[in-house]
């Protein structure tokens, strides 16, 4: 697909939209005394509206890093506003639909059904691998959206390189890969594809291995006109003055690489530790920092670990995951009590 040809996938109002302009955007010259976007003139330290520049900085930083190009970056409050941001770009409410696999993120569906968008689930296949020819079969000339999530939530598996690059040549909309756990694989992520696929849009978030989950920054790697009607289609102050700032305080890809190894290092710890237990039937392998197990009665376990002031996930309702819970990896302590406990339940 070519660069031109995504503008033909998007909604004529977002293409033809006049975007909001803000004071700061209008008035470029030296500060001086504001008076163009109606602050209060108290200093208190947020009375102004977050600055362009800061958010320029945050951008940047996060571009040189991850070693993307600024202009194929776009930051949103969180992942969550650019998966919605996807929906309100490429897809007219009532008439075209979206397709994601299924057991995936939740959020894929929601924001589907907020925008009024039709939804496709397709089921993973076994092993949970990517079904490339049920999601070919499914879509149709009103096919929008492909949400690809890999390593995928909450199966944990990275997803057929070479199914989605056959994804990326034959699904006749925007594909979208959330890799929100990539850090945590050792499989490389697919964002240097972007200029090759201008349909590829990767998303990827500051809340997962940065430890951000609170400031809300969600990131895509996108075509840069992709960015660009993004940018325009966002709300103007999407992030916060002291968001930005914080994030450009904490945001250290060192001690977040030192956080990733030791988390990769006891997710393999907790994956052996729990398969030896009785009551784990299968731990299935995992490139994200939870893994997604097996048990005879995922409710009574749930129960279990709960009285044990233990919470985890119960995904035994999600399609082809009958049995599973679903157990994030935590500090080495927690996980010594997570082990003890599971092995405690195993010999009542
Ligand atoms: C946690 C998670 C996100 C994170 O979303 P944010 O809005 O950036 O916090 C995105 N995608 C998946 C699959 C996730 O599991």
């Amino acid at each position: 697909m070519k660069p031109d040809c995504i503008l033909n996938l998007v909604r004529d109002n977002i293409r033809s939209l006049e975007p909001y302009s803000t004071a700061r955007d209008e008035y470029q010259g030296t500060p001086g005394i504001l008076l163009d976007a109606n602050e209060n003139p108290f200093g208190n330290g947020l009375n102004r509206y977050p600055s362009a520049a800061l958010r320029r900085c945050l951008l940047e930083k996060i571009a040189s890093f991850k070693g993307f190009p600024p202009e194929e970056t776009f930051l949103g409050n969180g992942s969550d506003e650019c998966i919605d941001l996807c929906y309100r770009v490429f897809c007219r409410p009532g008439v075209d639909n979206a397709l994601m696999i299924a057991p995936s993120y939740g959020m894929y569906r929601v924001l589907a059904d907020i925008n009024g968008v039709e939804s496709r689930s397709i089921p993973l296949g076994t092993g949970f691998s990517l079904p490339v020819e049920e999601i070919l079969a499914r879509c149709d000339r009103h096919s929008r959206l492909l949400f690809l999530c890999s390593p995928n939530n909450p199966t944990g598996n990275t997803l057929s390189f070479s199914g989605i690059l056959r994804l990326l040549e034959e699904f006749p909309g925007m594909v979208v890969v959330d890799e929100a756990y990539a850090d945590f694989s050792t499989q490389p992520g697919l964002a240097s594809l972007v200029p090759r696929y201008p349909n590829l849009i990767v998303l990827q978030t500051l809340s997962k291995a940065f430890g951000m989950a609170g400031l809300r920054i969600g990131i895509a790697r996108a075509d840069r006109s992709v960015v660009t009607l993004f940018d325009r289609v966002r709300y103007p102050y999407n992030i916060g003055t002291d968001t930005l700032k914080l994030a450009l305080e904490t945001l250290d890809p060192e001690r977040s690489a030192w956080e990733i190894a030791v988390i990769r290092a006891e997710r393999d710890r907790l994956a052996t530790a729990l398969s030896e237990t009785r009551c784990i039937l299968a731990v299935f392998p995992s490139d994200a920092y939870f893994l997604l197990v097996r048990t005879q009665d995922p409710k009574a376990l749930y129960r279990h670990l709960l009285t044990r002031g233990i919470i985890v996930r119960d995904r035994s309702s999600a399609p082809g995951c009958e049995g599973t819970l679903r157990l994030s990896v935590g500090t080495p302590e927690e996980n010594d009590r997570l082990i003890r406990t599971i092995t405690e339940y195993d010999n009542v």
